[in-house]
């Protein structure tokens, strides 16, 4: 999934995918959303992060992690040294759940080729799954979060880092702070080039295998 094009065609083309699902009815998601939340950003970052959809504030606005969720993920990219509009951020489905509710496999299966064209124009260094069910959903895996945090996983020829979502992280105990804390100084070492495959400590691994690179599914 390289695209060697130069950035500023692979932005515009992000731009006219945006354009195009804004009115996209693929899926039952559709009929109680306000606005799609295709995501925001830079659109050549270096880091995307993967939420699971959109929740109320977000599908009033039309962007991702706005409410307080939000605040705190900017928080911790503030720590280091990033801002919102130097990373990418995105969901696993772009449409809100009636009452937050998980996405249904029918939904992700509709929704998910937005979720790989996303990776493959922007072409991030780094894949941040936000919570259990993208971190599971995209590790193919049902590891949960605390055993799979902590590490880098070799994922479609970058690396992911699966940390916890800030809503835990607002609603738990400080030690999940410090542990996403610590998830980001593996983000940073990433960007920076220090940490270019999986480090040495053995965490959990994917249940799965590796995917067939022909079947080009990003879950499942
Ligand atoms: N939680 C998510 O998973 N995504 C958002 O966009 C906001 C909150
Ligand atoms: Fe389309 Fe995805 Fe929204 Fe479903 S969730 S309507 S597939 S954009």
């Amino acid at each position: 999934m390289t695209d060697s094009r130069p950035a500023d065609e692979r932005a515009a083309e992000l731009a006219d995918l945006a354009a195009k699902v804004s009115g996209c009815t693929a899926c039952r998601l559709a009929e109680t959303r306000t606005n799609v939340v295709f995501g925001s950003g830079n659109p050549d970052a270096d880091v995307i992060f993967v939420g699971e959809g959109p929740g109320q504030q977000e599908d009033e606005q039309g962007l991702p992690f706005v409410g307080r969720s939000g605040q705190l993920l900017e928080q911790l990219l503030g720590e280091i040294g990033l801002t919102r509009d130097d990373v990418y951020i995105g969901n696993v489905v772009k449409c809100r759940p009636p009452k937050n509710r998980d996405p249904r496999p029918d939904e992700i299966d509709a929704c998910k080729g937005y979720l790989r064209t996303q990776l493959e124009l922007i072409q991030p260094k780094v894949a941040v799954t936000l919570g259990n069910f993208a971190s599971k959903l995209l590790l193919r895996t049902d590891t949960g979060i605390t055993r799979l945090r902590g590490n880098a996983y070799e994922w479609w020829g970058r690396l992911l880092v699966p940390t916890y979502h800030p809503a835990a992280a607002l609603r738990g105990s400080a030690r999940v702070l410090d542990e996403m804390r610590e998830d980001f100084r593996t983000i940073e070492a990433i960007i920076a080039g220090k940490l270019t495959r999986r480090p040495p400590q053995p965490a959990a691994e994917p249940e799965r295998p590796e995917p067939d690179p022909q079947q080009l599914d990003l879950f499942n």
